[in-house]
């Protein structure tokens, strides 16, 4: 079972590491989209930090994880211009309004929110598999991380699996040419450069495997 510190204590490692990596996140992005994706998911990552500390409009915390996951996507779409803060932002949005006003998610609540996390994804921006995005990290993560909890997997051995396939979904992103967002615009040019997106969503996997190991 996963509780409301614990989601926080993830999002805060996510911050962490999007920004320790956001040069190299902007040196992907350099290649094939416009070099922005490192500052804007630090930027983002750090509005929310602040906001979640004063989610109600009476400066306390939010007690719930509907609250928190609906304070996170907001703060994600009104403070990141780019594909990703829309994107992210209705990921953290969707995983809210399916996790319900709950204070703790056992593994199966987990893996519905972060599903229908994806389902925002897919809504927003139509990527499909090998469209070279963050979808093609993400998936295969969720698939990972249903299949381990299938077999009896505890929220440690089901978040270190989706991990593993979110890094393999993430390398599997370089040969591919994009199909959609800006990368897109480069054609078959964008072949031979991992993917922004899918590589911050690796570390989205990375921090929940951090939090919850
Ligand atoms: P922008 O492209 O607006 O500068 P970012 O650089 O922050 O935004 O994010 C780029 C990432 O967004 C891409 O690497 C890709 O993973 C993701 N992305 C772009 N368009 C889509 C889409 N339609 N569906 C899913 N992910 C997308
Ligand atoms: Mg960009
Ligand atoms: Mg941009």
């Amino acid at each position: 079972t996963v509780s409301l510190d614990q989601l926080v204590a993830w999002l805060a490692r996510f911050r962490e590491l999007v920004s320790q990596q956001q040069g190299y996140l902007t040196e992907l992005d350099s290649a094939i989209g416009d070099a922005d994706h490192g500052s804007n998911m630090t930027r983002g990552m750090t509005a929310v930090m602040e906001k979640i500390g004063v989610s109600h409009d009476d400066g306390t915390q939010a007690t719930l994880v509907d609250e928190l996951f609906k304070s996170v996507g907001m703060t994600l779409v009104t403070s990141v211009g780019g594909a990703s803060g829309p994107l992210y932002g209705t990921f953290f949005l969707r995983m809210g309004t399916t996790a319900g006003p709950v204070t703790t998610l056992d593994g199966a609540a987990l893996s519905a929110a972060l599903r229908a996390g994806l389902g925002g994804v897919v809504a927003r921006g139509k990527a499909e598999a090998g469209d070279k995005t963050m979808f093609d990290a993400m998936a295969p993560a969720l698939d990972a991380l249903d299949a381990s909890l299938a077999t009896g997997g505890d929220c440690v051995t089901a978040t270190a699996a989706a991990f593993s396939a979110a890094k393999a979904g993430r390398d599997a992103t370089e040969p591919l040419v994009a199909r959609k967002g800006r990368a897109s615009y480069l054609g078959e040019r964008s072949s031979g450069h991992l993917d922004p997106g899918a590589t911050s969503t690796a570390l989205l996997f990375e921090a929940l495997a951090d939090t919850l190991g």
